[in-house]
């Protein structure tokens, strides 16, 4: 017969705190925590919690909460601090000191818990709420720290005595917790002296949390598998052979997406969706490479035009990078790069930037990214035409420090826009006019085009096969979303940061 450890009190410390072992002694601290807090002869305890991040988004994060306890006189009963793991923010940490703030409690004496945490007082609030009964689903659709929160509300349930939890305004003058607040800052540098809070999950409602690699799914289940398509996506995209250079340079991706999905809004809202789609299509055509240029076009209708080359130099294969670079467009290309660092110190200034222009001028002259011609190993204007957005200069303006980051990426995505609206007009679209007085004149119809190849021809097939295949630095198993959860970067910032560990 299998003997299952089943508390005879039916203790909260037991049901869900893991024993530990003898590195990891939290489970006796809160032990003898709760005992002290039993013997003590006031009535009324008092507890302050709080928690906090370092170095958010790099390898060295940090997450400390801590708990102390006071009795009716304001002298101190005990105090308990704790590291966390994985999902690190600063409202995990608070909601950790609550849930552990919660396993203290004891049914003959009043309880009052400070917190400046708004998320607590507000979950806590719904969930104590008499009028609503919240669901699994309720709890799953939390932003963030779910299953500790199923725990919580097991425990809430199962209380019969007074709790009283109450807001104290952050930055306040309340001598305890600011006392508390700075403890924990001190922790900090002791950090290694800390053990984590062994946490169980396992409560009715909630009976099998969501796994994810061996992770407890502790978001929105939606946004988290929205989280996963995206990265998923984003490590395709990167590993195409043709995007190796984007597993080398730091693209700021977030502006890329935001670019992408941007829906044309003013001029264009009488127009149908259908546009913003057609727009949208275009946008990620010239990310991928594969806007509809005569080399393109050879590969599903290679009869047609094989003989073909740009249609306005009449000596180069037009491909994707000679329709941008060719000799015939360079100066309309130059004015173009020039209008778009003129309208980037317009952009900057009516994001409320006050700046010395000419400086700026200087520095931005010589960002790789405005460098007219095409560059393996560096950015150049490109880039900037298939939307995409180097991290260089993103740091560069968030360095100005005038700017919200949220203002950056808009201003970044604008700024694509243009690029994208110029390159168009002034070479795309003469282009393509161009190209359609040249069929006709060799008497190719629209049906002609349709109609794909019979034969796939041997020129064809070889420039097919001769495609170098690179390897280097590709991206497997989501890494992103493991760092996500383990340092708390930003989910799009990975690739940076897989970079950098290869550049050292
Ligand atoms: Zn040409």
């Amino acid at each position: 017969m299998i003997q299952y450890e089943v508390p005879i009190s039916g203790d909260n410390i037991d049901k869900y705190f893991a024993k530990g072992n003898r590195y990891n002694i939290s489970y006796q601290r809160i032990k003898r925590i709760k005992d002290r807090i039993k013997l003590d002869s006031s009535n009324n305890i008092h507890v302050y919690i709080d928690g906090s991040v370092i170095n958010n988004g790099s390898e060295n994060i940090t997450s400390i909460f801590g708990i102390t306890i006071y009795d009716d006189k304001e002298r101190l009963i005990d105090k308990y601090f704790s590291t966390i793991e994985q999902w690190l923010t600063s409202t995990k940490a608070e909601t950790m000191a609550f849930f552990v703030a919660l396993l203290l409690i004891n049914e003959d004496k009043n309880f009052i818990i400070y917190t400046d945490s708004s998320n607590v007082i507000k979950n806590y609030e719904l969930l104590t709420n008499k009028w609503l009964s919240t669901t699994t689903r309720d709890i799953l659709k939390f932003n963030k720290n779910n299953a500790l929160w199923f725990n919580i509300k097991e425990i809430l349930d199962s209380f019969t005595q007074q709790l009283d939890v109450i807001k104290v305004k952050s930055h306040s003058n309340n001598k305890l917790h600011n006392e508390l607040d700075e403890e924990i800052r001190g922790w900090y540098d002791m950090e290694d002296r800390l053990a984590n809070t062994l946490i169980i999950y396992n409560t009715e409602q909630y009976k099998f949390p969501i796994m994810w690699n061996n992770y407890i799914i502790e978001m929105n289940l939606r946004r988290f598998i929205r989280l996963l398509t995206r990265t998923q996506g984003l490590e395709k995209f990167l590993n195409l052979n043709r995007n190796w250079r984007y597993r080398l340079l730091d693209v700021k991706w977030e502006i890329v997406f935001s670019y992408i999905n941007k829906q044309v809004i003013g001029e264009t809202t009488y127009k149908t969706d259908k546009f913003i789609c057609k727009q949208k299509r275009m946008k990620i055509q010239r990310l991928i490479e594969e806007i509809p240029t005569i080399e393109l076009m050879k590969k599903s209708s290679y009869e047609i035009y094989q003989d073909f080359k740009c249609v306005f130099c009449y000596k180069k294969k037009e491909d994707f990078h000679h329709v941008w670079t060719c000799r015939h467009n360079r100066k309309i290309l130059k004015q173009i790069i020039k209008r778009t660092i003129d309208k980037l110190i317009r952009l900057l200034k009516e994001y409320g930037a006050t700046v010395d222009e000419n400086k700026i001028l200087t520095d931005i002259n010589k960002f790789d990214i405005f460098f007219p011609k095409f560059r393996k190993d560096k950015f150049n204007f490109i880039d900037l035409i298939k939307g995409i957005f180097p991290k260089q200069l993103y740091d560069y303006i968030e360095k100005l420090e005038v700017i919200g980051k949220k203002n950056i990426v808009s201003l970044g995505t604008e700024l694509l826009q243009y690029v994208m609206d110029e390159t168009k007009q002034h070479i795309w679209l003469p282009r393509c006019e161009k190209l359609k007085i040249i069929e006709k004149r060799h008497g190719i119809t629209e049906k002609d085009k349709k109609k794909s190849d019979s034969n796939v021809g041997k020129e064809k097939q070889e420039d097919i096969l001769q495609r170098p295949i690179n390897l280097f630095g590709r991206y497997e198993d989501l890494e992103g979303v493991k760092e996500y959860i383990l340092f708390g970067k930003e989910i799009l910032d990975f690739t940076v940061v897989v970079n950098r560990v290869g550049k050292i």
